[in-house]
């Protein structure tokens, strides 16, 4: 559960840019119970849909091969579908699939009114291309965000499915930034969206499934935004100037506790399989936590929140696609 410790910083002082070094223990934000918020949120948005349009709002999830990581994914996307009411369609194809028999399933769904998200998920065995096969999909029904033309609008701000990672961490700030502790009643209208007029964020990754869409969401909110990649020079110094900093890279524990502003608030989006099967994230958690005012933990942070937005998404496609408003 999210909680204040109580002798910790709030995110007041990633607010107001603290700058004390002493050790503090942060809010730790925790992705499983704040999915559970998105879930009830999800839900209830479900029987509005449902009371309005006769039907409730359809996910289909396309997953080609056996990948087992794959495979846990999809498992759970279902799971949290299912749990908040919404109607799944299923295609499980094997990893020989041709293009044009991947191709008329996705376009199967595009044409099936009861599908209001498709999800294909990634990556794909090769030879298949998985751009390639995103661009099918419709992107009114795209519930992954990534359709180049949603891409596009999420530039120019308007509505759009968005990348569920980054909304998901968007989540998770809003959170840290607010004095909510999450219960079992909490939904996403008691988390205020938080402003971040006047902090600067740095997003270490540029990615398209990730760092560059998540610049763009901390971008929307007015934070002064920073992107890094493997060609920036001095990093620490960079993730050193910034009040959130974001970690989507792919190389375990590469933030270390030297990088990190007395009282920023740090989530952690990588997910890195350690030699002893262990999973840990981009993040040396254990240093950089009692710097942080608040930080995600590997595993149970970002991740659930990525399946708890992709419903999200479904739901809203749904409601967009019928006319109900947010
Ligand atoms: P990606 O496509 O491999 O992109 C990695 C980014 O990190 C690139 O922009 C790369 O820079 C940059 N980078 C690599 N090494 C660096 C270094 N030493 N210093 C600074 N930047 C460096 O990965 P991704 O798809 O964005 O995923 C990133 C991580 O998030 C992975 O661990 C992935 O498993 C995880 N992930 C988690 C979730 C979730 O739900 N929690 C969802 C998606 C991804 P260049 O562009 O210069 O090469």
């Amino acid at each position: 559960m999210a909680h204040h410790a109580p002798t910790g910083a709030d995110s007041s002082s990633a607010q107001s840019g603290a700058s004390s070094s002493s050790p503090r223990s942060p809010k730790i934000l925790d992705g499983k119970t704040l999915s559970r918020a998105v879930a009830r949120t999800a839900a209830a948005r479900v029987s509005e849909i449902r009371a309005k349009v006769g039907r409730a709002p359809g996910l289909a999830v396309i997953l080609v091969g056996e990948n087992p990581a794959s495979k846990t994914y999809v498992a759970s996307k279902h799971r949290f579908a299912k749990e908040c009411g919404l109607e799944t369609f299923d295609a499980h194809l094997p990893a020989s699939v041709s293009a044009s028999d991947l191709r008329k399933v996705i376009e199967g769904y595009n044409a099936n009114d009861a599908v209001d998200g498709i999800l294909l998920q990634l990556p794909l065995p090769a030879p298949l291309d998985g751009a390639e096969f995103v661009r099918l999909i419709a992107p009114e029904k795209d519930a992954d965000g990534l359709h180049p033309a949603n891409q596009g609008l999420l530039l120019q701000g308007a509505p759009a499915p968005r990348p569920c990672t980054p909304l998901g961490v968007m989540v998770m700030l809003d959170l840290a930034l607010s004095g909510v502790e999450v219960n079992d009643s909490t939904t996403l209208a008691d988390i205020p969206k938080a402003s971040l007029a006047g902090k600067s964020a740095v997003v270490i990754g540029r990615s398209q499934l990730v760092g560059k869409p998540m610049g763009f969401l901390l971008l929307e909110r007015n934070a002064t935004v920073t992107f890094a990649h493997s060609k920036t020079s001095d990093l620490p110094a960079v993730c050193r100037a910034a009040d959130v900093v974001v970690a989507a890279v792919g190389v375990p524990k590469l933030v270390k506790r030297d990088w990190v502003k007395p009282g920023a608030i740090v989530l952690d989006v990588g997910i890195n399989r350690m030699p002893d099967g262990k999973l840990c994230g981009d993040v040396a958690y254990d240093e950089v936590a009692p710097v942080a005012s608040a930080i995600t933990p590997v595993p149970g942070g970002v991740g659930p929140m990525t399946v708890a937005m992709l419903i999200s998404n479904t739901v809203e496609n749904c409601a967009r696609r019928n006319g109900i408003t947010p």
